[in-house]
């Protein structure tokens, strides 16, 4: 068994047409995130934490936020990309838990929506639980919104414990 954490930040958009994406889900009228591809935070440290998990590096060193082809990339689709390699190397996810830290929106009544899309793309169970960040710093300020996750890789032909 392997585990790796993955945590991402990205502040709110000026842009008023930059929709929110968290998870793959589109928040209708909430504030879009900032960054070079459509700043998904949850597919990010989602991907991060599996490739911490697999040793293969960082989600930067995958997808450069100064490569042309990834702007304004469905990062779903790179989250795709990140568990095949993880396979590639012989691993399987177990699972994926998630931490979403915001004041705003309200992840709660989305949950089962995001879940439902990450446990699709990464096919292991994906849990996403939402926290506020109590009025502190810049969460709390509402300038941006931050995920942390933890994700579990098997060798699915390794004995057992
Ligand atoms: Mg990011």
């Amino acid at each position: 068994m392997r585990v790796g954490q993955g945590f991402d930040v990205h502040r709110f958009s000026d842009d008023p047409g930059r929709p929110l994406v968290l998870g793959g889900v589109v928040f209708e009228g909430e504030r879009g995130l900032d960054g070079h591809s459509d700043a998904d935070a949850v597919a990010h440290a989602v991907a991060d934490a599996l490739l911490g998990a697999a040793g293969l590096g960082d989600l930067g060193s995958w997808f450069p936020d100064d490569d042309p082809a990834t702007a304004g990339a469905d990062s779903m689709v790179l989250l795709g990309a990140v568990v095949a390699a993880v396979r590639a190397e012989g691993w399987s996810v177990a699972n994926v838990d998630c931490t979403v830290v915001c004041e705003a929106p309200r992840i709660g009544p989305r949950r089962d929506e995001l879940q439902a899309c990450l446990s699709d793309v990464v096919g292991a169970p994906v849990t996403v639980k939402g926290k506020r960040a109590e009025a502190l710093g810049a969460l709390g300020r509402r300038e941006g919104i931050a995920c942390l996750a933890v994700g579990l890789l098997v060798d699915p032909g390794a004995a057992g414990p």
